[in-house]
């Protein structure tokens, strides 16, 4: 089956009997048994047991995240998914699930920030070593790589800064060396750019973006390349506890039916706005590896299929407080964390806020973060046009 019927087909009841076309939200702690047997029969199941016999208790999953895990796991090719509570949990829980005390885990400098945190605070106690790469090395990594490194995690393109990464290359060296490979694959989503078919071991999706789809719920992914690794990681969310609630499963199912053809308008309106901003004398930079001038162009036209509608802005104007105008005074461009709904968004960054050990964030000393929506793209040009008026003026007002 092609991609596009797949996301309309998946994770849905058999049409063996009458009823409902998607699994109602099955919302419960308890599950009932009809004897003392049968209880006892699933609540001694080893590891090994068949996903859906699984099922005993709220808090190791129900059958809305076994759903939304089928249709995942079939998208991105893997051999079994595992649904966790938030996009970051996907990755601490990845992490941990496959790494013990003095092992070295190598992170990409672009790392989604919350993520770089939890390693440095929260592993390091646990006697896990962390350090940075510069996430454009590409076969490089080889010299980053020490005898006790377990995991090479990738982010392309990265968090704030958007640098596309070398996934194979890294792949193969990683390999060799004996390394895993976990990928962040949130921004490309697995429907333009499959990390498991490029050899990665792990993918992570924060499904809170644009599976989700509509900035109403927070969930996770992680998708295994082989069996094992995928019964490894799922035995390790469940002894943390870390489940998603049936209600959030539904609702990413249901933002998954539509994932493709958002994708597809988000694209088009990107390509719009991002060569609108182009042209425009405000404009220093476009981070975004779909522009033909971004330095990740050739890589993201090598191994992706398309690109999401988040980039990075970065403006010749120096002065906050009229980049502030500009931002403050528009319409449609609300203000506000996350991306990946159906609504465009506007966030920014101190450059010296944003943490960088290889490659620090030096062309301007604000970088600001746009999603475009789905909007008429150009009612969305036409507010970012009436901003870059307020800025002009705030400008030559103060100069
Ligand atoms: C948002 C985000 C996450 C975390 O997802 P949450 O559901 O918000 O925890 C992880 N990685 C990337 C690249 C993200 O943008």
């Amino acid at each position: 089956m092609k991609e596009d019927t797949l996301l309309v087909a998946l994770g849905r009841p058999t049409a063996a009997e009458p009823g409902p076309i998607n699994y109602p939200v099955h919302r419960a702690s308890t599950i009932l048994f009809e004897d003392l047997d049968r209880y006892l029969e699933r609540h001694s199941s080893k590891g090994d047991a068949e996903e859906k016999e699984r099922i005993h208790y709220g808090a190791m999953g129900s059958c809305n995240s076994q759903s939304l895990a089928e249709a995942i796991s079939a998208i991105e090719q893997g051999c079994g998914s595992v649904i966790t509570s938030t996009g970051l949990s996907a990755i601490t829980m990845a992490f941990t699930a496959v790494l013990e005390a003095g092992d070295h885990l190598l992170l990409p400098d672009s790392i989604y920030g919350p993520a770089r945190q939890f390693c440095l605070d929260t592993l390091r106690r646990f006697g896990i070593e962390t350090s940075f790469y510069d996430p454009t090395v590409g076969a490089d990594i080889e010299h980053a790589i020490k005898d006790n490194t377990r995991l090479v995690h990738t982010e392309a393109p990265g968090s704030l800064t958007f640098e596309m990464q070398d996934i194979p290359a890294i792949v193969e060296v990683a390999h060799a060396k004996g390394a895993l490979v976990t990928m962040d694959n949130t921004w490309a989503t697995p429907l333009y750019f499959r990390p498991l078919q490029h050899g990665v071991d792990i993918s992570i999706q924060a499904g809170t973006k644009y599976i989700s789809g509509h900035s109403d719920l927070v969930i996770g992914a992680i998708t295994a390349a082989d069996p094992e690794l995928f019964a490894t990681i799922r035995n390790h969310v469940n002894g943390f506890g870390d489940v998603a609630s049936p209600d959030d499963c539904f609702l990413a199912l249901r933002g998954l039916r539509s994932l493709s053809i958002r994708l597809a308008r988000h694209q088009e309106s990107a390509y719009k706005v991002v060569h609108w901003l182009t042209a425009c004398p405000q404009v220093k930079q476009v981070l975004w590896p779909a522009l033909e001038t971004d330095i990740g162009h050739e890589l993201w036209r090598r191994d992706f299929s398309g690109a999401s509608s988040l980039f990075g802005l970065a403006l010749h104007s120096e002065d906050e407080k009229a980049i502030k105008a500009m931002v403050d005074g528009l319409r449609l461009f609300r203000i506000g964390s996350s991306w990946g709904g159906y609504e465009s968004l506007i966030a920014g960054n101190r450059s010296r806020d944003i943490l960088r050990e290889s490659r620090p964030w030096t062309d301007t000393p604000f970088l600001l973060r746009l999603h475009i929506g789905l909007e008429d793209p150009d009612d969305i040009i036409a507010d970012l046009e009436a901003g870059f008026e307020r800025l002009d003026a705030f400008q030559s007002a103060g100069a």
